[in-house]
């Protein structure tokens, strides 16, 4: 049990204490002169994990999406995209702004392009066109309530990109989410495609990065834009010891707040004037939608942060709560309870 219930998102979680102490002890050098054996031991280990032969240590998932996007196109290409994803909606316009290129969405049912519409997406070779340099999928999908695709999904999706020369690249993010909701090894999400990111700092629980893994050729063209960027750090092994200990120590673990998640999705769903897609609740977001419109959620957030239970809104009537490892099952009950008080007169 904790003071706040904080459901606003994975990001909130704080370092564990063998995190801190990994910090503390890490070994570091200068990693923009390749130097930093502890960054070193975390992208072997999260190319081991994901079956790539090399990754990258990068600041965020933001930049190791834009940074997979400037080294997998050229300017003037068009990347396909979901409608919902992040990497169209979230990340500041990155790609088109530095990369030059143009983002092609595609609306989908639960935040997954399906073959059909990848090949429909992918241009042809037309003078008036531009042409596709990359398409990229998201898994877990966030806007979608943090649904999952399998590895055979994503092998569909892939094979009809590769089949017209196209690149993919996955946004996971949260992929070991989707990894442990769906009992599947992370690399299986990865074999089918060129590149991935995924980041150690959400329901992992480290404080800073992501990681980028893909073919040796690949990273290495990556670590200039990464440069470039401004993401050449010095003694970043201080970070990235945080990172292995996510990768070793906190992968399993995130089966409970799948389970946090689905509680808290079940008893929501109960309530009055709240509506859950429970078949939309596979890991550890639930989207929870107000039938009572703009100002019935706004005041569910006020109330709901009065009882120490902090909630996120999400559009004028939705409401997103993110379940991670600072939230225990106690929490969940408390966040039930703070919801039940404040629709039981509706
Ligand atoms: C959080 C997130 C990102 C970006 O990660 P940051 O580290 O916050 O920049 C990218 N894609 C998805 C799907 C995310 O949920």
């Amino acid at each position: 049990m904790h003071d706040f219930v904080d459901l606003r998102s994975d990001t909130l979680t704080q370092p564990t204490p063998e995190m801190r102490e990994a910090m503390a002890r890490a070994e570091v050098g200068d990693d923009v002169w390749g130097e930093d054996p502890t960054v070193q031991r975390l992208e072997a280990l999260s190319a081991e994990r994901l079956g790539k032969a090399a990754g990258l240590f990068v600041t965020s998932g933001t930049q190791g999406n834009l940074i997979s996007v400037l080294t997998h196109t050229r300017p003037g290409q068009e990347v396909v995209v979901d409608y919902d994803s992040h990497v169209f909606n979230n990340e500041v316009a990155g790609a088109p702004i530095i990369g030059q290129v143009q983002m092609r969405p595609t609306k989908t049912e639960r935040g997954f392009l399906t073959p059909e519409q990848v090949r429909d997406a992918i241009r042809p070779a037309n003078i008036h066109v531009p042409p596709t340099g990359l398409v990229c999928i998201e898994n877990t999908h966030n806007r979608h309530g943090g649904t999952c695709c399998t590895p055979e999904e994503t092998a569909a999706v892939a094979a009809v990109a590769h089949e017209a020369g196209v690149p993919v690249h996955l946004d996971g993010a949260r992929l070991f989410n989707a990894a442990v909701a769906l009992g599947r090894p992370a690399a299986d999400f990865a074999r089918p495609v060129d590149s991935v990111t995924f980041c150690v700092s959400k329901g992992l629980s480290a404080p800073v990065g992501s990681v980028i893994c893909g073919s040796a050729e690949f990273i290495e063209r990556a670590r200039r834009w990464r440069k470039l960027l401004g993401g050449g750090m010095r003694q970043v092994g201080v970070l990235a010891a945080a990172g292995i200990v996510a990768l070793e120590r906190m992968v399993e673990r995130l089966a409970e707040d799948h389970a946090n998640a689905r509680r808290l999705g079940e008893g929501l769903a109960k309530l009055p004037g709240l509506r859950v897609d429970l078949a939309s609740v596979q890991t550890n977001i639930v989207i929870l939608r107000v039938e009572r419109g703009a100002a019935a959620t706004a005041e569910l957030v006020a109330g709901c942060a009065a009882r120490k239970v902090k909630v996120h809104a999400m559009g004028p009537a939705a409401m997103r709560c993110v379940t991670h490892k600072d939230v225990d099952a106690e929490d969940i009950s408390r966040a039930l309870q703070a919801f039940r008080e404040l629709t039981s007169r509706w």
